[in-house]
This record gives C-alpha cells, sequence and structure tokens, in this order.
C-alpha cells in the first residue's frame, strides 16, 4: 500500500486547509521527500499531497482484505478495542435505535449492536467490504456525500474514518442532515492531532499524516465543527489503559527515551508507542 501513496503518479497537492479552505497554513513537519504536514489556523493538521481520485480508486479497492483484514493479531485486538468503543455509546442509546456506520468495513461493529436489538446500516466505499457487510445489513455504496440515504437516524458512527477525508465538511453536513433532532454523532477511534505523543514525535507519531490518512483533527477542532451545524460535545474519552493496546511500563519508558533524545537535540527514530491521550472518543448531539 505505500507504494501507491507514496507514488508521485497518484499524488496531488492539497493547497488549502480541506477543511476550512483557508491558505494560512504553516508547515508543521516534514513526511517523507517533498510531503509535508502542514497546520492550519483552524487547528486542522493536513497533507500538503493527497490521493487522486485513480489513488482512491485503488487504495480502497480491495483495502478490506490488503489492510484492514491482513493481520490476524490485529485484528483480534481490533475487536477487543470494538468492546471497548461499544460500551461508552451504549449507555447514550435507548432502546431499538437506528444506527448507520459510515466505514463500516465488513460490519463487525455494527454487529455489537445489532445483537442490543438496534436496527442497523453501513456506508461503505470500498467494494470488497460494501459487499461483505451487505450479506448482515442494508449497506449504501459509494461516497457517502452523494448517497440517498433515509433521514431520521438516532446514531451516526464514524469510527476511524475521518483521517482519510478529502472534504470533510461535506460529511459532518450528510451525517448531521440524516440525524433526527437529539441524535447523536459517535467519533471514535480517532488520531487526536493536539495528543502529546503528536507534539513530541510529529512525523514518526503512530497515526502521522500521509498522502492517504491527509487530514488529522483534535477535540477543539472537531467541537467547532460540529458546533457549525449546531451539534454539541456531549461525551469525551480517551481510552489508554483500558484498551488491549497498552503497556503503561514501557510505553512511559519508550516516551521518556524520545524525551531525552529530543532534549539532547536529536530526531526521535522510533514510532510513538500507545499512549494516554493519542486516540479521541467524542459523542456530539445535535441540538
Ligand atoms: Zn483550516
Amino acid at each position: 500500500m505505500d507504494a501507491v501513496y507514496l507514488n508521485p503518479r497518484y499524488l496531488e497537492n492539497v493547497v488549502s486547509c480541506p477543511v476550512c479552505e483557508r491558505a494560512e497554513s504553516s508547515v508543521a513537519y516534514g513526511v517523507t521527500g517533498h510531503v509535508k504536514v502542514m497546520r492550519c489556523a483552524c487547528g486542522v493538521f493536513y497533507c500538503d499531497n493527497r490521493l487522486t481520485e485513480e489513488g482512491l480508486a485503488i487504495y480502497w479497492k480491495d483495502y478490506l482484505d490488503n489492510e484492514h483484514n491482513a493481520d490476524d493479531a490485529e485484528r483480534a485486538l481490533r475487536r477487543r478495542m470494538y468492546l471497548v468503543d461499544f460500551d461508552y455509546i451504549a449507555r447514550f442509546l435507548r432502546d431499538t435505535s437506528k444506527i448507520l456506520d459510515v466505514g463500516c468495513a465488513d460490519g463487525l461493529f455494527l454487529d455489537l449492536f445489532a445483537a442490543r436489538g438496534h436496527v442497523c446500516g453501513g456506508v461503505e466505499f470500498g467494494h470488497s467490504a460494501a459487499r461483505a457487510a451487505a450479506q448482515k445489513y442494508p449497506v449504501w455504496e459509494g461516497y457517502f456525500p452523494d448517497l440517498d440515504i433515509p433521514p431520521d437516524h438516532d446514531l451516526i458512527i464514524f469510527r476511524g474514518v475521518l483521517q482519510y477525508l478529502q472534504k470533510p465538511r461535506l460529511f459532518f453536513q450528510k451525517a448531521v442532515s440524516l440525524l433526527r433532532r437529539g441524535g447523536l454523532i459517535f467519533i471514535t477511534a480517532q488520531p487526536n492531532m493536539d495528543s502529546y505523543c503528536h507534539r513530541l514525535y510529529q512525523n514518526k507519531f503512530r497515526f502521522r499524516l500521509t498522502p492517504c490518512d491527509c487530514v488529522g483533527f483534535s477535540p477543539k477542532s472537531l467541537s467547532g465543527e460540529f458546533a457549525l451545524l449546531r451539534c454539541s460535545l456531549v461525551g469525551e474519552q480517551f481510552f489508554y489503559e483500558e484498551t488491549p493496546y497498552a503497556n503503561p511500563e514501557e510505553d512511559i519508558a519508550a516516551v521518556h527515551k524520545a524525551l531525552q533524545c529530543g532534549r539532547a537535540g536529536g530526531a526521535v527514530m522510533e514510532t510513538s508507542p500507545p499512549f494516554w491521550g493519542n486516540m479521541m472518543t467524542l459523542v456530539f448531539r445535535k441540538q
């Protein structure tokens, strides 16, 4: 997959912030070659190169097999993480909620909701993933902002997807338009660009931006975006110790080593470990 998103043939320049569209960004740090990460005045980080339509089509065509399900161990950890996320959002839900998972992959996260009697549907851009999920749930395949989906949902999920969006506001507007009043947006498994590790490790942050994972948010930047759509923040969590990825003693030691390296004027060479604050979970309610 590296070959696709670092091949200049499939890249195009990004000249303004993909969220607020202002062109007043500063360079945060380099990624590789001429590819850089920019920081916009709105608080959003973005990559100054992104995949072209052709590159996106290649990347997403078979991502379910090539990336999402490529490693059995990783897949098992992700399933445990689904339970952490589900236990958190479940307390916000009323019985028989109508739920839409945007970027539902093969529908495994939705399975947890369906097992509790909620009514589930999915949206998926990747064809093989959409086909897998469609065996269990109604699935709308394609580009979410363009899809014709019935409204009045109680919950719309973005789990680990916002970093891929080239035009995030179209997704946010579409999601809010599909919610009933009082309905919820659930954003989780989302890298937090205000995290300590992103500040310390920058290009070596384990969820660093690339031309594929091309945009990065923080609780503040997302709260600002959803406030524009009359949605308020009603839940905020930063899962770490309760996740299957945490190993506090080793992770603290790794961060300490990177900190010392930085203080001595050296460049951090290792990828950041799982750590407090790396990932954010946010819930917004439509007024
Ligand atoms: Zn911006």
